[in-house]
């Protein structure tokens, strides 16, 4: 019988946490009797925690992380992955909008021997016609300008093998995406597609602001196209910059029409003036994680758990 743990960050899911189990539990007793559930509670401000509690006090299989704070998705699933000790290893939202009965597919796949199953979306139910546009371009952008083969379309909600997680608690980044490392690492990959449901309670914990940082997050991580794109930037501006000079003189000297100039000049200080900023702003945000990882503080603080 293999070890089966099941991974679910939670941020706020007070109207889900009893559905999840509910709709989980027969899944994965269906496949395994030997299972772990590790609820991570990620600074929840509502009564998540109280319900995880009395969850885990019935379940001697549901174990918990409780937060010091909110440190964010990708760190609450590092959490779970850090502590789990199956065999293979399921990460699901709690939301219910990945559906647990697809484990059994997830499973089924690993059994024939995949390392990593990821659960690929080819419908999302219940999110703002912004949400998924930006997304579908940002997935699209990212396989484009990074040089592995991070699959479109797919969230977190997978099944990976021990394999995967051993060697994913080796790679220390502070920057968490879990998915492009996860491609990054290896193995045999597959997957299956689902219908993402709507949430069933509550509402996304992704604000706008942590969805940004997850987006560079993921490009930083794992493309400096940004920085070269800085650097042609540079020598583009640099060219017109000499033409200009090579024309200013000419005026100067030559043609000596050199009446007011403003509009001139005002175009190339701010259009230079812009691009440096652009530039110096793309270095800062790979700067600002390489800092942070040369901080190398705990990625995350532990209130209180009940698993080793
Ligand atoms: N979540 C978390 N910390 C956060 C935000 C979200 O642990 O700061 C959890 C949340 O409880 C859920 C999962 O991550 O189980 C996915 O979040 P959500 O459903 O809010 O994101 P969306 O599906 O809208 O992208
Ligand atoms: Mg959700």
């Amino acid at each position: 019988m293999p070890h089966l743990s099941v991974i679910i960050p939670i941020y706020n899911e007070e109207g889900n946490i009893s559905k999840l189990f509910e709709r989980l539990q027969p899944v994965i007793s269906s496949l395994t009797n030997d299972s772990e559930y590790i609820f991570i509670n990620d600074g929840s401000r509502d009564n998540s925690m109280a319900l995880i509690r009395k969850l885990s006090s019935e379940q001697p299989s549901v174990k918990y992380i409780d937060f010091a704070r909110n440190f964010g998705h990708q760190v609450a699933v590092t959490a779970g992955l850090d502590h789990c000790a199956g065999d293979a290893v399921v990460i699901i939202d709690a939301d219910l909008q990945d559906p647990p009965e697809l484990i059994r597919d997830l499973y089924h796949k690993w059994k024939e021997g995949y390392e990593v199953v990821y659960a690929k979306r080819s419908s999302r139910e219940g999110e703002s016609q912004m949400k998924k546009v930006t997304a579908k371009m940002f997935y699209r952008m990212l396989k484009k300008i990074t040089s592995i083969n991070i699959p479109v379309d797919t969230g977190d909600f997978r099944l990976i093998d021990r394999k995967i997680v051993q060697v994913l608690k080796q790679m220390p980044e502070q920057q968490k995406f879990l998915r492009g490392q996860i491609s990054w690492i290896g193995f045999r990959q597959t997957y299956v597609e689902y219908d993402r449901d709507a949430r069933y309670a509550g509402k996304t914990g992704y604000t706008f602001k942590k969805m940004t940082r997850l987006a560079l997050d993921g490009i930083t991580s794992f493309s400096n196209l940004p920085l070269k794109f800085a650097t042609f930037a540079g020598f583009v501006v640099s060219g017109i910059a000499f033409l200009m000079i090579l024309y200013a003189l000419y005026s100067r000297f030559i043609s000596k029409d050199y009446v007011p100039g403003w509009t001139s000049l005002m175009l190339a200080v701010l259009f230079i003036g812009g691009v440096q900023l652009i530039c110096i702003g793309i270095i800062g945000e790979y700067i600002s994680r390489l800092s942070s990882n040369v901080r190398n503080r705990p990625l995350y603080i532990i209130n209180e758990k009940n698993i080793s």
